[in-house]
C-alpha cells in the first residue's frame, strides 16, 4: 500500500486551526475558580488582577518582606495590621466595608469573613449564566480590581479616597458594562438589582433598545 500523510488534526479531509491548537498547547490544571476569573461578564482589565489574587501572586507587603527589608509592612487600608493577601481581601476593616455594600447591592445576606471562604462562597454564587450570577461576578471581581487599585494608590502616594468613593466607581464601572448585557429578563429581582447598579432598567429590557444594538 502505498504512503499516505495522515493529519491529527484532520477531520473529513480539512485541517482545522482548533484542532491543532488543542493538539500542540500544552494543558494545565483546569482549577474550580476558572468560569469566576475568566468570564466574559467581568472587565477586561479587572479579570488579571483577579488571577493574581485568587493565585495569591499579587505583590503585598508580606510577600516583599520575605526578601527585602521595608520601613512598613501595615495594611494601608487600615494601618492596623500587617498586610497580606488574607487582610486585604478579607480581614481589613476597610474591605468588609465594601463587602457589606456588595451583599446588600446583591441581596445576599453576607459573605464569610476571611478570603480563602469568600472566593469559596463567589464561585458558588457566581454559577450559572442567569442576570443575578452575572451581576455577582461583575461586581465581584470589580471590587478585587478597585481595592488593589485604591492600596496601590495610597502605596504610591496618589489620593485616598474613602470606602464610599471606592464603592462609587465599582457601580459606575459595573453599570457601564451591564448596559451592553440584553435579553435580560423582566421581574423585581432584576429591576431591584438595575436599580442597585444605577442602570436604567427600561433600557436594557426594552425591545427597542435590544433591537438597536
Ligand atoms: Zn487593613
Amino acid at each position: 500500500m502505498a504512503d499516505v500523510h495522515l493529519w491529527k488534526a484532520e477531520k473529513n479531509g480539512k485541517n482545522k486551526s482548533s484542532a491543532i491548537w488543542n493538539i500542540i498547547r500544552e494543558r494545565g490544571q483546569i482549577v474550580s475558580w476558572t468560569s469566576l476569573v475568566w468570564s466574559s461578564k467581568i472587565i477586561l482589565r479587572h479579570r488579571f488582577i483577579l488571577w493574581l489574587a485568587f493565585r495569591g501572586k499579587l505583590s503585598t507587603r508580606d510577600r516583599i518582606f520575605a526578601y527585602m527589608d521595608i520601613l512598613d509592612a501595615n495594611c494601608v487600608l487600615c494601618s492596623g495590621f500587617a498586610e497580606s493577601i488574607d487582610h486585604l481581601f478579607g480581614g481589613c476593616f476597610f474591605v468588609k466595608s465594601i463587602w457589606n455594600l456588595f451583599t446588600l447591592a446583591m441581596g445576599i445576606v453576607s459573605l464569610p469573613g476571611s478570603w480563602e471562604d469568600i472566593k469559596v462562597a463567589a464561585q458558588v454564587l457566581s454559577k450559572g449564566s442567569k442576570y443575578h450570577a452575572n451581576v455577582f461576578k461583575c461586581g465581584f471581581d470589580a471590587i478585587v480590581y478597585h481595592l488593589w487599585a485604591e492600596r496601590n494608590a495610597r502605596v504610591f502616594g496618589r489620593v485616598r479616597r474613602n470606602v464610599d468613593h471606592v464603592w462609587s466607581d465599582i457601580v459606575f464601572d459595573c453599570g457601564a458594562l451591564i448596559r451592553t448585557w440584553r435579553r435580560i429578563p423582566k421581574s423585581e429581582r432584576e429591576w431591584v438589582l438595575c436599580h442597585e447598579w444605577k442602570v436604567n432598567y427600561d433600557e436594557v429590557t426594552s425591545f427597542k433598545c435590544f433591537k438597536a444594538n
